[in-house]
This record gives C-alpha cells, sequence and structure tokens, in this order.
C-alpha cells in the first residue's frame, strides 16, 4: 500500500500532464492561422502579378484604338486630298499624313514594349501560380497532420483526466482538497521533496523539525513559506 504523498505524487503528475496538453491544444489554432497566413501572401502575391497583367492589357488596348483613330484620320486625309484643286493644300495634307504616320509609328513602338513586357510579366504569373500550387500542398498535408495533431492531444487529454479521476476517488479527500487547492494557485508543483534541508518548491531553508516531520509520508507537512506538502526520502 502506497502512502498518501505517493498517491499525491501520481496524481501531481497526470495534473502537470493535464496543464501541458491543454497548452498545446491552445497554441494549436495560433499555429494553424500562421499556415493560413502564409497561404494568404502567396495568393497575395498572384493577384497582384495578374492585376499587373490586367493593367498592361487595358494598356495595350488603350494604344491599339489611338493607332486606329490616327489610322482613320490618314485614311481621311487621302480622301480629302484627292478632293483638293491646288497643289499648297495637297502638300498640307501630305504633311499631316506624314505626322500621323509618325504617331503611329512612335505607338507602335510602344506596343512592342508592352508586348515584352506582358511577357515577363506572364511569366512572374505562371511562377506565382506554381508558387501557391505547392503551398497549397504543403498547406493540406500540414493542415491533415494538425488535425490527426489535434485529435491526438485530446485523446491523450481525455484518457489523462479519465485516470486522474480514477485515482482522485481514492485518494483521502482531506489532503485531495489542499492538494487541488494548492496546485491551482501554484500551478507547477503542490507537493515537493525537501533538498539539502530545503523547500524543494521555494528553496527556503526549512526547521529541522520540519524536515524530520516530512519523513513520514502519511502525515501532512506544510513548508511555512509556500505552503506546499513537503516529503522527505533520505
Ligand atoms: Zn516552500
Amino acid at each position: 500500500m502506497s502512502s498518501k504523498i505517493e498517491d499525491l505524487l501520481v496524481i501531481q503528475d497526470r495534473d502537470r500532464r493535464i496543464n501541458r496538453l491543454e497548452r498545446e491544444i491552445e497554441d494549436l489554432p495560433q499555429r494553424q492561422r500562421l499556415i493560413e497566413a502564409q497561404l494568404d501572401s502567396h495568393k497575395k502575391a498572384l493577384h497582384d502579378a495578374e492585376e499587373d497583367i490586367r493593367k498592361k492589357g487595358l494598356e495595350q488596348k488603350d494604344i491599339e484604338s489611338q493607332i486606329e483613330q490616327r489610322q482613320e484620320r490618314i485614311r481621311k486625309f487621302r480622301q480629302q486630298q484627292f478632293e483638293v484643286k491646288n497643289n499648297d493644300d495637297y502638300k498640307a495634307f501630305e504633311k499631316q499624313i506624314e505626322a500621323q504616320t509618325k504617331e503611329i509609328a512612335a505607338l507602335e513602338e510602344r506596343q512592342l514594349d508592352i508586348m515584352e513586357a506582358l511577357e515577363q510579366l506572364e511569366q512572374v504569373c505562371d511562377t506565382k501560380q506554381a508558387a501557391l500550387k505547392e503551398e497549397e500542398q504543403v498547406v493540406a498535408v500540414d493542415m491533415e497532420q494538425f488535425k490527426q495533431r489535434v485529435a491526438n492531444l485530446q485523446k491523450e487529454l481525455d484518457e489523462v483526466n479519465a485516470d486522474r479521476a480514477n485515482l482522485a476517488e481514492a485518494m483521502d479527500p482531506e489532503w485531495l482538497s489542499r492538494y487541488d487547492r494548492l496546485f491551482a494557485h501554484l500551478k507547477d508543483f503542490a507537493v515537493v521533496s525537501v533538498e539539502n534541508g530545503a523547500c524543494g518548491g521555494c528553496h527556503m531553508k526549512l526547521p529541522p523539525q520540519a524536515a524530520h516531520d516530512a519523513r513520514r509520508l502519511d502525515s501532512m507537512t506544510l513548508c511555512m513559506y509556500c505552503g506546499r506538502m513537503l516529503y522527505n526520502i533520505p
């Protein structure tokens, strides 16, 4: 038959495991959010790249319509040119047509630049799309592991809780309620050993009588400084 202190030490071990498991379960959503944020940043990078392509596309369309406008003007000038009576007017139209042609050439130059830029942007977009796909796969695996981890932790917690409940049922109620209050308050240890004549919890030097009393594992000895239950196995 084990002593009350030994029984409490087993209960304390379970309580510490319960605390650890609960903390770990509490931390998991935070870690999950970090993973999700990482995925979001990949999605945003892709969205930005797509937006750049869209803008360049609009620019391209605008230039196309500017070229068409000028071609239309040239057609009109040519028609009017046929109808003029004197040479000066004819030459004036010729100049106008020349100017429009120059503008078209400049616009076509810009069109080439835009096409080149678009090609590069599309490559960037493809790279980002591939990165996102890869990240999505990584996240899917992570999330699956996450779920598994939560399930495992919860299962373990349930088991430890059940074990703890069984142990508590067999425990002396007076000792247990004092222990429970201490553990809830101190959070680390409610039952500590005497170490070199000092309390193993607060490390204060104990009176020799207390260190001696703590050898009896079935009578309660409390640290006069921190209130922890003491035991002393020489
Ligand atoms: Zn103490």
